[in-house]
């Protein structure tokens, strides 16, 4: 009886699975689809000087409707894109919607946009984006390029040579997620970024007893000393903005601020 339930729970799981493989096949399907079909768009979240709360920029983050399914996480489908050899296409794609949309604005504005370890280990990237960016005519030195330390994890010279081009013709290089990595120490050795983001993880454990605190001010130290800015991010309540003001951290981004938005925010 027991080798019966057991043969049973084995086939449910199978059938699970290939649920699950059928579902991700299909949506790997429909995200071929999604560019043409005009699904794919950006969503755009302020960034604000942390003393005045003037904003300073906006971070663009990818979003997908689709038709059926309604939002689908950009951690979802981000992750397929590079795994079904689309993220080229479709990061190329945002990045010229996203120029476009920051033409726009108030020239002191920056552009941030997210770049993941895979589009970093293509070695016809900077390139790619630098030839964008000349194209439109937009300043080089308004963009900011976030990524996370994984990009210096697998093919790092690869993901060092891009990243290199991109510093080289003017554009500001932020480690993302700040803290919540293997090696985040290592990889501030390994490459000298402009700007450190604190992980939201850490401004929600402020909240409460314990050491995100002092992680957060050794964070905004840390950036004190390497001579960049440190912004923090999911900065939602005014109780976390008086605390960051008070440690000196430059920058804030987050719900308190604004969420992210597919209309553009007016200037403050
Ligand atoms: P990220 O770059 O760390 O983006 C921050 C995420 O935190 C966003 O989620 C944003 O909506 C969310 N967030 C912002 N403020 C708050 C807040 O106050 N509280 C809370 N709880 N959350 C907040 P989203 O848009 O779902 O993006 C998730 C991740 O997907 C991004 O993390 C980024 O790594 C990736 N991603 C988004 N767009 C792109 C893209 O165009 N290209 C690439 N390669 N990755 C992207
Ligand atoms: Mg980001
Ligand atoms: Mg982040
Ligand atoms: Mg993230």
């Amino acid at each position: 009886r027991a080798k019966a339930d057991g043969r049973n729970r084995a086939r449910h799981y199978d059938a699970a699975m290939d649920e699950e493989r059928r579902q991700r096949r299909w949506l790997a399907h429909e995200l071929c689809d999604a560019v043409t079909r005009g699904e794919l768009h950006l969503a755009f979240q302020p960034i604000a000087d942390c003393a005045t709360r003037r904003i300073i920029g906006q971070e663009a983050l990818a979003r997908w409707t689709h038709p059926v399914l309604g939002a689908v996480s950009p951690d979802v489908f981000i992750a397929i894109a590079e795994e079904d050899g689309l993220i080229a296409e479709i990061g190329q794609h945002l990045l010229v919607e996203a120029l476009t949309v920051a033409r726009q604005w108030p020239i002191e504005w920056m552009l941030a946009i997210n770049l993941s370890p895979v589009q970093l280990r293509d070695p016809a990237l900077a390139a790619r984006m630098l030839a964008a960016i000349e194209a439109l005519g937009f300043a080089p030195c308004r963009l900011e390029v976030e990524v996370t330390e994984g990009v210096l994890i697998d093919e790092r010279d690869t993901a060092m040579a891009n990243l290199r081009a991109l510093r080289a013709a003017g554009v500001r290089i932020v480690m993302d997620d700040f803290g919540t990595g293997y090696s985040s120490l290592s990889s501030l050795q390994q490459f000298p970024f402009d700007k450190i983001k604190i992980d939201r993880s850490f401004i929600a454990g402020m909240n409460e007893e314990g050491p995100a605190l002092s992680i957060v001010r050794a964070s905004v130290g840390l950036g004190r000393s390497l001579n960049i800015p440190v912004v923090a991010e999911g900065v939602e309540s005014e109780q976390q903005y008086a605390v960051l003001q008070a440690l000196g951290c430059e920058q804030i981004q987050g719900y308190l601020i604004g969420r992210p938005a597919t209309f553009q925010a007016k200037a403050a």
